[in-house]
């Protein structure tokens, strides 16, 4: 199951470890798909070249 991560007073998902925006404190957690938001740009580049748990 991939942990969505939500920086508090953002609404962009980030789901991906190394991306830049990755949220380290003060974060919401969902765990899979988020109703609601949208979802990083970032995460979407890197999830094609790593692999996510
Ligand atoms: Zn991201």
């Amino acid at each position: 199951m991939i942990e969505y991560r939500l920086k508090k007073d953002t609404d962009v998902w980030h789901w991906v470890h190394t991306c830049t925006k990755w949220p380290t404190f003060d974060y919401e957690v969902s765990r899979g798909e988020p109703t609601w938001g949208t979802k990083c740009q970032e995460c979407q580049q890197k999830q094609t070249t790593e692999d996510v748990e």
